[in-house]
């Protein structure tokens, strides 16, 4: 049977992330992923400041120094100041972090997919054996290793957009509780293509789907190509021996905003050094969980009764925006932009 050090389930942010750390350190690295192109994934690619400490800022379609926010009260010309947001395509991403994990010396394996595990191997196409000793989950919100490991998944959001030719020049956020369910929205320019979408805590896509039409329908956005996907952002560990999840297969992802390509990557960093060093006591990891902490005990106040996103959207907003400091104390506690 084929062997390595370390196998890792899945090429997003966090796999290619964890793959180029051990990789770097000498490690024999595995990387095994089911699709045949490493990078498009359902996404709409939104950056924030604190993504461009590990991502080139050569490989962004756009960058935008205002944001233009919605509510059911009215609409608000934000400066970001010293925090711009950025968009970038999900397959420019992932060809550039494969190609800096192949050069640190990581094997990435396409159209693997990972059928089944065991012990001490996997399953691969549903044949192929490969053993490791040790298996890092990266696999997405839907993964196979948290099942493998028995860990439930409760919490998840929803997410869907259309991938439109129609050219925006300005990012959009929306916010909104229409029948009783919290979402966003969102409007993310690139450079050959928007991303116009809707998340929301809900299980309901047709609902959410219908919201987006009306959104399309009001904005005279073209609508090519529609996706949707379930984001897990129901954390409940990531060492579990000699097996450790990753990115949205741990349930990194925001439960706020949905964000989770930075968690993704510095979550795949994170486990890579603890394989590395036992001792490792993953700051990155702790200071993410903290701000996730807290944007989840907001959600929860917002989900407590359906006056509270109305104050919050269409009073505290407006108020926030006028206050400066205030602003940045908040974007510091809730790490939103
Ligand atoms: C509509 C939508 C919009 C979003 N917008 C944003 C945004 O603007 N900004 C942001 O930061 N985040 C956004 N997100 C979240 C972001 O996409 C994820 O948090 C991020 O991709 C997580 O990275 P990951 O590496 O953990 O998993 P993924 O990117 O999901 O990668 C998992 C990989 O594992 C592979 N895989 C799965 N199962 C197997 C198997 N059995 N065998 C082999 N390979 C397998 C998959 O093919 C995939 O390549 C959005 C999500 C959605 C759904």
């Amino acid at each position: 049977m084929e062997k390595y050090e370390i196998v890792i389930i899945g090429a997003g942010p966090a796999g290619l992330s964890a793959a180029g750390v051990l990789a770097e350190a000498g490690k024999e690295v595995l990387v095994l992923e089911k699709n045949r192109i490493i990078g498009p994934t359902i996404c709409a690619g939104g950056l924030t400041t604190k993504d461009m400490d590990i991502i080139p800022k050569n490989i962004v379609d756009a960058e935008f120094n205002h944001l233009i926010l919605h509510t059911v009260k009215g609409t608000y010309e934000i400066d970001l100041g010293s925090h711009p947001v950025f968009t970038v395509s999900r397959e420019k991403l992932g060809q550039w972090m494969a190609k800096e994990a192949k050069k640190s010396g990581a094997e990435i394996r396409m159209a693997c997919c990972v059928k089944e595990i065991k012990g001490n191997h996997v399953l691969v196409n549903g044949c192929k054996e490969i053993g490791y000793d040790y298996l890092i989950g990266t696999d997405g919100s839907n993964s196979l290793v948290r099942r493998y490991l028995n860990i439930p998944v409760k919490k998840t959001q929803i997410a869907v957009q259309y991938i439109s030719k129609t050219q925006r020049c300005d990012i959009e956020v929306f916010l909104d509780d229409f029948k009783n369910v919290l979402k966003y929205g969102w409007i993310f320019p690139h450079s050959s293509f928007t991303s116009i979408g809707l998340g929301g805590w809900t299980r309901n896509a047709a609902m959410l789907r219908r919201c987006l039409d009306g959104l399309c329908d009001k904005l005279f956005v073209e609508r090519t190509k529609l996706e949707a996907a379930s984001i897990n952002f129901d954390y409940r560990g990531f060492v579990f021996g000699n097996k450790f999840l990753a990115g949205d297969a741990a349930g990194f992802a925001s439960g706020l905003t949905g964000e989770g390509i930075y968690q993704a990557i510095l979550s795949g960093e994170e486990v890579a050094k603890g394989i590395l060093n036992k001792n490792y006591g993953y700051p990155g990891i702790k200071h993410l969980l903290k701000v996730k902490n807290s944007q989840e005990k907001l959600l929860h106040i917002l989900s407590i009764n359906r006056c509270i996103p109305h104050i919050v959207f269409n009073s505290f907003i407006p108020l926030l925006l006028k206050r400066r400091n205030l602003c940045r104390m908040v974007n510091n506690k809730y790490g939103l932009v």
